[in-house]
């Protein structure tokens, strides 16, 4: 399956929540989500307030999860069955997968303002992790590892925009300036994504 190319706040619109797709945007009263009687996309959008069953509530917790993180379904449901036995707890498993993808680090240490961006920057060959370049958005970062930018995206205006923003970090993270270290693995109360994992894990173990 192809990478959605669709409008942004769509996917916002039809989960019912914000997933902070599109940077400083998601934060100023432009977003439709903030606009009073903001209802789900399509021509039936409106009308769409039946209940759903189970499995309907688990589905959307996975699609919001995916769509929140920009993974398509293949690989996401690698990150889970990667997760399902890990003694840890398969929940806190994969949201701490899904945190330590390269693109994800980016973006909740500030250095960008979504995560698209930090796909676009990396995908690009403007990221260095432990002094080489990479480029996999995906890339699965390990505990001490160091991440920075080139030369080359410093010069950009939206990066020395984003890196100006004073900004609480989460503590797993280390930045100064613009290099950015792993120092831990992330605890279920410092990932801010609005996530029932749970729910994620039971559609999954249908
Ligand atoms: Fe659009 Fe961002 Fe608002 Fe989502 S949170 S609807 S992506 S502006």
């Amino acid at each position: 399956m192809a990478r959605y190319v669709g409008p942004k706040c769509r996917l916002c619109r039809r989960e019912g929540v914000k997933l902070f797709l599109k940077g400083d945007r998601c934060l100023s009263p432009k977003c439709p989500l903030d606009r009073k009687g903001a209802v789900p996309p399509g021509v039936h959008g409106a009308k769409r307030s039946r209940r759903l069953s189970d499995y309907g509530i688990q589905l959307r917790e996975k699609q919001k999860a995916k769509r929140t993180y920009g993974v398509l379904e293949r690989q996401f449901k690698k990150y889970y069955k990667n997760s399902a036995s890990h003694k840890m707890g398969a929940g806190l498993r994969l949201l701490q997968t899904l945190e330590r993808r390269l693109d994800n680090v980016l973006f909740r240490s500030g250095l960008v303002s979504a995560r698209s961006f930090g796909r676009q920057l990396i995908t690009h060959g403007k990221v260095v992790v432990d002094g080489k370049k990479v480029s996999i958005p995906s890339y699965q970062l390990k505990i001490g590892q160091v991440i920075t930018l080139s030369s080359k995206a410093l010069e950009l205006g939206e990066i020395k925009k984003a890196v100006g923003v004073k900004r609480t970090l989460p503590k797993w993270l280390n930045r100064k300036a613009v290099v950015v270290k792993i120092e831990r693995l992330p605890l279920r109360e410092e990932i801010e994504a609005d996530i029932n994992e749970r729910l994620i894990i039971e559609f999954y173990s249908r």
